[in-house]
């Protein structure tokens, strides 16, 4: 059974965003889907591995509802990129042929909304993040480099237990689904991705929907 289409992460009663693992199983999980408010149940058998469903009374709300593992992974980067202490390890980019490499963690002081689906500060430099690869065209309006989280990819990779450890590590190390679209500093070819990205996905125009759909948690509250 193909199984990356089972959700991983939902908001607790609290407004936070948390793994299946960490919550009791069934409804009272005490969980409900960001996107239709709908309480959740945390399925955790023996034949799957756990994830959030909508909850049967609600019938068919897992069809009509927007919610999908690939959200719920990108609302759950978002709350981690806002843990105190939090910190990121960049990926390489390409200087005169040299291959850039960061080689230390770097503190991220914040996070604000940006025309991608975020950005952190680093530094006092905003650096743009889309979860999503873009094209070329849409990553060089970025004005200092733009780094992308590929969910799609991550949830390929994804194993089935410690999701939450897996954001971390995806965020803290290297990681194959971590990439820059486009960095300043970089001299030609200044798209950094580009070489792994798909001809289709290259040429297919962005829809500024997804790219603008960035919704942050502040304070465990989520805003559109
Ligand atoms: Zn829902």
């Amino acid at each position: 059974m193909n199984t990356s289409n089972l959700i991983p992460f939902a908001l607790n009663d609290h407004g936070l965003m948390v793994s299946v693992e960490d919550v009791p199983s069934g409804a009272a999980c005490g969980c409900i889907c960001p996107s239709c408010n709908t309480p959740l149940i945390a399925r955790k058998g023996q034949i799957n591995r756990a994830h959030f469903a909508h909850d049967g009374h609600q019938q068919n709300a897992d069809t009509f509802c927007s919610y999908t593992p690939e959200r719920s992974v990108e609302l759950m980067i978002l709350a981690q990129l806002k843990e105190p202490g939090q910190v990121i390890h960049l990926p390489d980019y390409f200087l005169n042929n040299h291959q850039i490499t960061s080689r230390k963690s770097w503190d991220i002081e914040g996070v604000t909304e940006s025309q991608y689906d975020g950005a952190i500060i680093i530094k006092g430099t905003s650096l743009d993040i889309s979860f999503h690869r873009v094209s070329q065209y849409q990553a060089i309006k970025s004005k200092t480099a733009l780094l992308v989280l590929d969910v799609a990819q991550f949830i390929e990779t994804l194993q089935p237990a410690n999701y939450k450890l897996q954001i971390q590590q995806l965020i803290e190390k290297h990681h194959p689904a971590k990439c820059y679209a486009w960095h300043k500093r970089q001299t030609l070819p200044k798209y950094a991705c580009s070489k792994s990205i798909p001809k289709h996905l290259r040429e297919r125009p962005v829809n500024p929907d997804k790219v603008n759909r960035a919704t942050i948690v502040i304070g465990g509250v989520v805003k559109k």
